[in-house]
């Protein structure tokens, strides 16, 4: 049959054509010695992301979040909120336990921790360890880091 000898024909021009080491090496990405290769066109495998990249990436987002509002729109902390209760937060450092947290020191308030992002006159302004929320110019936490 003439449409079988074309095809006949097709087929040994194909193998031939696949059998051809110019088309198998690249194809495969093996050398002459049988080696695995890279080809050019991979892409290198993209870095894992470490948990501390992926935590410091998140708390930057946070923080841009946070600055990103005004002090104003932020809602205030609560002593009760879970997160205060972590770290001792007290809305008026003049009432810190002493006995129960000897680290807190006279004088010391958010208004000097590096942590309060608010105005020097500001009554309340966000906390850099309380993402989302404000907190009293005059509060205290165990987080308390001095300005320099
Ligand atoms: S980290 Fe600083 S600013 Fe934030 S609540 Fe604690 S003492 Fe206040």
């Amino acid at each position: 049959m003439p449409g079988e000898n074309g095809l006949n024909q097709s087929r040994r021009t194909f193998v031939r054509y696949l059998g051809s080491s110019s088309v198998l090496v690249p194809f495969l990405g093996l050398t002459a010695c049988g080696k695995p290769q890279a080809t050019a066109t991979a892409a290198p495998p993209a870095p894992a992301r470490s948990p501390a990249t992926a935590m410091d990436a998140d708390a930057g987002q946070v923080a841009n979040t946070t600055l990103a509002m005004s002090g104003s729109d932020l809602p205030h902390i609560s002593a009760d909120d879970p997160a205060a209760r972590a770290v001792g937060f007290s809305l008026d450092a003049n009432t810190v336990d002493r006995a129960r947290y000897p680290e807190h020191l006279k004088g010391q308030s958010c208004r000097k921790c590096v942590q309060f992002k608010g105005g020097p006159t500001d009554a309340w302004g966000p906390c850099m360890v309380f993402a989302g929320k404000q907190v009293p110019a005059g509060g205290w936490c165990t987080s308390f880091a001095a300005r320099v």
